[in-house]
Formats: structure tokens, sequence, C-alpha cells
């Protein structure tokens, strides 16, 4: 998985830049119940799920 090409996604709210949320110790994107990967807006300081803007 190349994480460059993911690591950020327009937050739904404020279409900030979200950063990709990373288990450490895994190495591994972080999901969500569905598998969808979870992100961190710098700019409304919440987290989304990938797919909150379909
Ligand atoms: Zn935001």
């Amino acid at each position: 998985m190349n994480l460059e090409q993911i690591k950020y996604h327009s937050c739904p709210n404020d279409d900030e830049d979200g950063i990709l949320l990373v288990d450490i110790d895994e190495d591994m994107p972080e999901t969500d119940e569905n598998g969808d990967l979870q992100y961190y807006c710098p700019g409304c300081h919440s987290t989304f799920s990938s797919d909150d803007d379909d």
C-alpha cells in the first residue's frame, strides 16, 4: 500500500486537507468498522472517514 497516495483527504466539513491516521505500531492506516480510512482534520479538529464525502 502506498501511503503517500492516500495520505490526505479533503475534510467533508471545511475542505481542509485531512491527514491519514496511521497505527504507528503496525505501520498500517487506521480504519473504522467499515474498513474505511480514518483522517484527522487540522481545520476543525475532528476525525472523519474516507467515505464521509461520498
Ligand atoms: Zn475539517
